[in-house]
């Protein structure tokens, strides 16, 4: 799987963030406007470019964004460490987004983090493996991540949701310090807005065999990138840094949109970080 985002998509996002008018990035990198814009939109790398330069005044780390202008992508993971978790990609209108699976193999409870667009396939596999379908962890609501709710309630009329949205009914909302047993693991959230007002990351620990923990982070990190700052950048940056950057080096972070990374891969490749 891609990166969610580009080189030019970073530095896009990056200059949303910190203010910097185009012009302004241009001349730090020694490149023409026009040449920032074919960067920006079409991730087309100038021959001659003071990738240090820009990356100061975008304040992203110069090395990771050189890293990721050479093509940078974060380790593949054995997911038969974790028993167990699937994770689901679907695509509407050329957008895709991730759900994930996950279960305790003794005794077949299971939880669905986000929806995606269509549930057929997180189904398919909750019926395959004689699962039990108990919650459904929203990591914040944006349409593409809770899109396929409703065929899930069809499917699964009393599994509990879970949302940190001001909008939900109150016996669905996160509440500070509850933690959801599935089976012999246990999930937790912390609160991480920024990309959206109600972004929340569910940490799931507790495996057998002593398997990292696990965050389901929405769109608050990528590998290699963030999600946008769309309530606020800074928040968005500082929350990551705080909450999910402070996890064990070796948690699985399992992101909204492109591939699963892990806390030390992001520590050491992620330019915003
Ligand atoms: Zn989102």
């Amino acid at each position: 799987m891609n990166l969610e985002d580009n080189i030019g998509d970073i530095v896009s996002k990056a200059r949303l963030m910190t203010g910097i008018a185009p012009a302004a990035a241009a001349q730090a990198a020694g490149i023409s406007e026009a040449e920032l814009a074919s960067l920006e939109t079409a991730a087309q790398v100038p021959a001659k470019m003071n990738f240090p330069a820009l990356a100061k005044v975008l304040d992203l780390d110069p090395k990771k964004l050189a890293g990721i202008a050479q093509g940078w992508l974060p380790a593949p993971e054995d997911l038969s460490r974790w028993h167990e978790i699937r994770v689901f990609t679907t695509v509407e209108d050329g957008g895709s987004v991730n759900s994930y699976l996950v279960w305790d193999e003794v005794n077949q409870e299971a939880a669905l983090f986000d929806t995606g667009f269509d549930a057929t396939a997180a189904l398919a596999c909750v019926a395959a493996n004689q699962l039990q379908l108990r919650h459904v962890f929203i990591t914040h609501s944006h349409y593409d991540h809770v899109q396929a709710l409703p065929q899930i309630r069809a499917a699964w009329p009393k599994v509990r949701i879970h949302t940190s949205s001001k909008n939900a009914p109150v016996d669905q909302r996160n509440k500070p310090s509850e933690i959801i047993h599935l089976g012999g693991l246990r999930v937790t959230y912390r609160e991480t807005p920024g990309h959206a007002e109600d972004g929340v990351t569910y940490v799931i620990g507790n495996w057998q065999e002593d398997a990292p923990h696990i965050a389901v982070v929405g769109d608050a990190i990528f590998a290699g990138s963030m999600g946008r700052g769309n309530d606020s950048w800074t928040l968005a940056r500082q929350k990551v840094r705080e909450q999910i950057l402070t996890l064990p080096a070796d948690t699985l972070i399992c992101p909204g949109h492109g591939p699963l990374t892990t806390v030390a891969e992001e520590l050491a490749h992620n330019p915003f970080f």
